[in-house]
């Protein structure tokens, strides 16, 4: 057996392996969309040769999912994902379609092939192809996420997707999965934890009463997928008689998550949170969200595109921005971070607003990882999906694990 590592090697983004038993599987097949300063081939996974007889995807993120059409221009190919996660790659592809316009690197022809072969798998259901057998588990991560398991001659590899351990306000945490032959891991926090959830929320909570108590107005850029949802559920719990303005693709998103209510940990309390959301359709709602003391949360989480950045322009000066997510260098999200700064139509304009960053990762940290590697016991770590892949295969090595850290475009024996 051979695994090829296409993509998301020693870097975060288009993420991507191919798996050769009797059978050449993809798993994920991503973008790498704020690549800065980097050529376009850069964001696309490394090209492979030879044909493909199927295609598992994760989840729906674009740094997993972005790519997946562009399978059609060789022809068909079944592609194996949950129902949530066809639904919001199917959303997120259409936006991407609108954003990036002429740059983007699948025709209307082969997005709509997509929607055609897509075969929808649930938790715990085997997929058998040839004589190897895929199996989904619930990744903890996003609504639908997956690590998905192949078993071939008796060896057991799998890839682990994005994914945490921790329960969180929407979804149950990952189980540990034992006796892995080959763990393909993720390690995006190989060497930082998330910082106590319960107390996490409740600062969060003092520092949006005071800016509402201040006549103010709190603007949380967010992404669309799973942060949005997580945010109105910890703001509703912990914050009283809170008014939520919800704007961007975080609204289109946010149904979705109502359509599949047994992918959520708690379904009704996700419901009931909603009673604190305008879901904002037009100019109105948009100036009521900033003229009255409110929460806006609204795309795009990394301030490119969106709305988030036309917000944050009207707001006024008691107001605060609050970030949750990553911000990749280069983007406004990290300018307005690092040096209170932003770039609208190439112009720099400064940023007066009192501005603050919550980690509420959808993802496992270090001693998670970690718990989860030991449960898995693995003859072989494979990492990807992480910015120090080299460094944390040494220290796994030194815990006594074959880990190794491979570069786009290297192959592995297994
Ligand atoms: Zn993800
Ligand atoms: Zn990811």
């Amino acid at each position: 057996m051979q695994l090829h590592c296409l993509g998301a090697g020693r870097e975060v983004g288009r993420s991507c392996f191919l798996l050769e038993t009797d059978q050449r599987v993809l798993f994920d097949y991503g973008l790498k969309i704020f690549n800065y300063g980097s050529s376009k081939e850069n964001m696309y996974p490394v090209p492979y040769q030879g044909s493909i007889d199927a295609m598992f995807l994760s989840h729906a993120h674009l740094d997993h999912s972005g790519f997946l059409p562009e399978l059609y221009s060789r022809g068909h190919v079944n592609w194996f994902a949950t129902p949530p996660t066809y639904d919001i790659a199917a959303l997120l592809w259409e936006d991407s379609m609108k954003i990036m316009g002429e740059n983007i690197p699948y025709t209307e022809q082969q997005y709509q092939k997509a929607l055609k072969n897509h075969v929808p798998v649930l938790y715990g259901q085997s997929v058998t192809l040839g004589q190897t057998k895929f199996k989904f588990y619930d990744a903890g991560h996003i609504i639908g996420s997956a690590m998905i398991e192949a078993k071939y001659k008796g060896k057991k590899i799998v890839y682990s997707g994005d994914f945490k351990m921790e329960d969180t306000r929407m979804h149950k945490g990952a189980e540990a999965i034992e006796d892995v032959d080959v763990l393909i891991l993720e390690s995006t926090y190989s060497n930082r934890e998330h910082p106590d959830r319960d107390e996490n929320e409740d600062k969060l909570a003092d520092l949006v009463s005071d800016t509402l108590d201040d006549e103010g107005t709190v603007l949380f850029p967010s992404f669309a997928v799973g942060r949005s949802q997580e945010l109105i559920s910890i703001l509703h719990e912990n914050v009283k008689d809170i008014q939520i303005y919800l704007d961007g693709m975080s609204k289109e998103v946010t149904r979705t998550y109502l359509k599949y209510g047994e992918y959520l940990r708690d379904f009704d309390e996700f419901e009931k949170s909603l009673e604190s959301v305008i879901f904002v359709e037009g100019a109105r709602d948009r100036k009521d969200a900033t003229t009255t003391p409110s929460v806006i949360v609204s795309t795009a989480g990394m301030m490119e595109g969106g709305p988030a950045l036309s917000y944050m322009l009207n707001l006024n000066p008691a107001s605060r921005l609050i970030f949750t997510g990553y911000c990749v260098e280069g983007t406004n999200g990290w300018r307005i971070q690092k040096e209170n700064k932003v770039m609208i139509d190439k112009n720099i304009l400064d940023v007066s607003l009192p501005v603050s960053y919550f980690d509420f990762s959808a993802h496992a940290g270090r001693s998670d990882l970690l718990k989860f590697v030991k449960a898995a016991n693995p003859g072989k770590i494979v990492l990807n999906h992480g910015d120090r892949t080299p460094e944390f295969a040494q220290e796994l090595k030194e815990m006594g694990f074959n880990a190794v850290a491979p570069k786009n475009g290297d192959s592995i024996d297994i």
